[in-house]
Order: structure tokens, then C-alpha cells, then sequence
């Protein structure tokens, strides 16, 4: 650690790392991003991690979650608004389903990297380079396109910029205010079951309201019923990008990425001798740690005392996403280390990315009682074992895809093809969304 810069993981091993044709050209474009200005501020930052202390003592929840992949075709004002909605929406269920603050993470303003299994990727006996996100080459399956192009970190900083400038808008300019949460709800979800469970909630958070405004408390002279804090995550897996944006912060001297306030390290990239993790160690972020089951106990301890050695509250989410059908091998195993090596952590589990299969269609899916049942079994092991659960992670969107099979709006393997619009990987559609936060309340409640 002390010989941490924010340079000093390019000496080491690397995975993930786009071939870039022109070394000059991206030299030239991190040097112009790293004299831009911060996306988030140091004190902001700071704010989260004490919050994720609070989920890390059981005080609080926490509920991150957003796109696979953003893109730069889907960067319209509808998309974030209606990404918010939901996201709004889970979070008053989950809040009085556990009777306890949410703290709220995006996956957003900066989700766009992604690491990739093969580099490479065959449709009809041709072979291109593997997408890996807007921010570093092109989707549509041609040559051109998959060239990585470094100038596509500077329009993922202004994409970014822009989304978090409308979302802190959204926040803190009324559209949080508890007192509209009947308009949070889109359209399209009104005839499924979890619609009328809602607005059941929201009567009676209309009550609460009414009732409070009779005493003096009002949305006018109240902040907390007013606005929201909403703070933003994402892989940090471009790490040329993520050090142009690390920043010095001049009230405390440390070292913080600035691309977004919560940053994590992915499944693939979490070697603890290699460049993600020595990147890691030295920002003083909150961070995400992504747990698969290729995870040993020997690689866990030593990614413990390497990306939180003060046992900081609040520094360290653990992310875990085994699937249904192991995580009740896996998981106790990593909460029995936890707890035997005396270390304070978030618990969060991410149900999406153990669960995907390919459909007979040909379509990356995951079928929603896959994730339903994960995220039972995640509140099951923390029960048996005196942990707590403290939050969830995962893929979502305000629009109404059909990329997950299943939920009670009844996606089959057949309407997987209407609209399927992800980038990546299949996300949760609104009411899918809506769904699983009723489910993850019921289990708080337990
Ligand atoms: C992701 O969160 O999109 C992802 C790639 O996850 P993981 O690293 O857990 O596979
Ligand atoms: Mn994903």
C-alpha cells in the first residue's frame, strides 16, 4: 500500500484490457479526461461509505442496481426517468418492509465496460473482436465497429455527467417526494399483481403523510420526505479511465476515484495479486467486491486484508452470486471466513448473474424464480448463521423488456424476442423489479 499511486497497476498482471490500436492516441485521450472535472465529490463519497456502515451494523439496507450495460443509444431522459421510477418504488417497499433506511446505489452514470468471456466472437464462420461496452468499442457485429476507440471514454464521461446531472435533479427537485409515489408507477405494470400490492402501500403511506401534515410535518418543511440521497456504481474495469479520474482530495489528502461513488471489482478481474485489486487498495471509496464460486478461502482472506486492512465499516460489500442451485454450498463457507477473521462487511446478494442460461430460442435469459430463490436462500444462510442479509444487487430497468422469463407479468421463453433490448446481459423488467422487492421485504420482515 505504500507504494500505492494511482498508476502502480500497470506494473502488475492484467485481465480484460481492450487492444487498443493507437497507444498514442489513448495516451492522449487519458491525459485530456484526467484534467476534466470530478463526476462526484470526495465528501459525497464519504457520506455513502458511513451509510454502508449503518447497512454493515444492520441498520440499515442496502439496494444497488441498474443496467447490465449502458449505452449511448439509450441515453434519453425517459430511460433515466423510468430507471428512477422503479428504483423509487422498490425502495419504499424494501424501507417498510424492514422498517429501516435504504440506502440507494445506481448501477448508472458510468455502467459501461464490460468484462467478456472470449475475446473474440464467431456468428456464421466469422470472427470479430467480443463487444465489451460503449465505452470502449461498438455492439453491431462488423469490423469496424469492435475496433476499441479510446475517444469513447471522453463521450461515456460527458453520458455520464449528464445522467447524473438529471438524476440528482430527480433527487432533490421533488420527483422524490414521498407524497407522488402513486406516480412513480408506469403504465404498463398496472395490470400485474404486484401493482395492486403497491398501491396498497402507497395509500397508506398517503395516510402516514396526511396524518404527519396535520401535526406540522410536511414535505415543505421536512427534507426527508421531500428528497432522496442517491449515489451512483459501477465496475471499475477500464482502469486507464478510472486513474484519469482519481482524484487528490484536498480536505483529507487520500485518494478517490471521482467517476462515481461506489466503485466494485468484478468476478474475473479479482486476483489479488493483479492490477484491479492493487487499483482498489489504494482509493478510499466504498467498494464492491463481486464473490463467484470460483472463489477459495485463500484468495478471500488475502482480498480481505488487501482491500480493507483497517477492518473499516462500510469500506468492504461483499457481493455475492452463486446461483440458486449452489449458493447454499458456497455462501456459508465465505460467511464462516467473515466471521472467523473478525471483519466487518456489507453482505449484499447479486441473484442475476449465477442464474443466467440460454434459452431454446438462442436468447441469454434468467428465469425469474432462479432469482427469487437465491435471494430466499441468501436471507436463509444469514439467518442460520446470525449474519445479516444487508441488500441486493441487480441487473433492472424501468422499461418493459422482456429479457428475464417468467414473474407474474409471465415472460416465456417465446416473448423473449419482442423486446429485448439490453446490451448485455437480460435485465428485470419493471415489474419483475417491482416483484422481487416484495419478495426481499417479506424476507426482511422474517
Ligand atoms: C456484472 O455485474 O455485470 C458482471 C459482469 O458481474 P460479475 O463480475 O459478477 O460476473
Ligand atoms: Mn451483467
Amino acid at each position: 500500500m505504500s507504494n500505492w499511486t494511482p498508476d502502480s497497476w500497470r506494473s502488475k498482471d492484467i485481465r480484460q484490457v481492450p487492444a487498443y490500436p493507437d497507444k498514442a492516441e489513448l495516451a492522449a485521450v487519458e491525459e485530456r479526461l484526467s484534467s476534466f472535472p470530478p463526476l462526484v465529490f470526495a465528501g459525497e463519497t464519504r457520506g455513502l461509505k458511513e451509510q454502508l456502515a449503518d447497512v454493515a451494523h444492520g441498520k440499515a439496507f442496502l439496494l444497488q442496481g441498474g443496467d447490465c450495460a449502458e449505452s449511448f443509444a439509450e441515453h434519453h431522459a425517459d430511460h433515466i426517468r423510468d430507471f428512477f421510477r422503479v428504483f423509487l418504488q422498490m425502495a419504499v417497499v424494501l424501507t417498510s418492509g424492514g422498517s429501516k433506511p435504504v440506502v440507494k446505489v445506481g448501477r448508472v452514470a458510468g455502467q459501461f465496460a464490460k468484462p467478456r468471456s472470449s475475446d473474440n466472437e464467431t456468428i456464421d464462420g466469422v470472427e470479430l473482436p467480443s463487444y465489451r461496452g460503449d465505452i470502449i468499442n461498438g455492439i453491431d457485429f462488423d469490423e469496424a465497429s469492435r475496433v476499441p476507440d479510446p475517444n469513447r471514454m471522453s463521450m461515456a464521461y460527458r453520458q455520464s455527467a449528464a445522467t447524473l446531472n438529471l438524476i440528482r435533479a430527480f433527487a432533490s427537485g421533488g420527483y422524490a417526494n414521498l407524497e407522488r409515489t402513486h406516480e412513480w408507477t408506469m403504465e404498463f405494470i398496472k395490470d400485474t399483481s404486484s401493482y395492486q400490492q403497491y398501491e396498497e402501500l402507497a395509500k397508506k403511506i398517503d395516510d402516514a403523510i396526511d396524518f404527519m401534515r396535520a401535526l406540522g410535518i410536511t414535505a415543505e418543511n421536512t427534507p426527508q420526505l421531500r428528497e432522496t440521497k442517491f449515489y451512483t456504481s459501477h465496475e471499475a474495469l477500464l482502469l486507464g479511465y478510472e486513474q484519469a479520474l482519481t482524484r487528490r482530495d484536498s480536505i483529507t489528502n487520500d485518494w478517490y476515484a471521482t467517476s462515481g461513488h461506489m466503485l466494485w471489482i468484478g468476478d474475473r478481474t479479482r486476483d489479488p495479486s493483479e492490477a484491479h485489486v492493487e487499483f482498489f487498495s489504494g482509493i478510499k471509496n466504498p467498494i464492491g467486491l463481486k464473490c463467484g464460486p470460483s472463489l477459495s478461502n485463500d484468495d478471500f482472506k488475502r482480498l480481505l486484508d488487501k482491500l480493507n486492512p483497517e477492518n473499516e465499516a462500510g469500506r468492504l460489500t461483499l457481493i455475492t452470486r452463486f446461483g440458486a442451485e449452489k449458493i447454499n454450498d458456497e455462501l456459508p463457507r465465505l460467511v464462516e471466513l467473515v466471521k472467523s477473521e473478525g471483519r466487518t462487511v456489507v453482505w449484499s446478494c447479486d441473484p442475476m448473474h449465477g442464474n443466467t442460461v440460454k434459452a431454446s430460442t438462442g436468447y441469454k435469459t434468467r428465469p425469474f424464480d432462479s432469482v427469487l430463490s437465491e435471494v430466499k436462500s441468501f436471507f436463509e444462510v444469514h439467518r442460520q448463521l446470525g449474519t445479516y442479509a444487508g441488500g441486493v444487487h441487480v441487473e433492472m430497468t424501468g422499461a418493459d423488456v422482456t429479457e428475464c422469463v417468467g414473474g407474474s407479468s409471465a415472460v416465456t421463453e417465446a416473448d423473449l424476442e419482442s423486446r429485448y433490448h439490453t446490451h448485455c446481459d437480460p435485465r428485470l423488467n419493471a415489474s419483475q423489479a417491482l416483484e422481487l422487492a416484495f419478495l426481499v421485504a417479506e424476507e426482511m420482515r422474517d
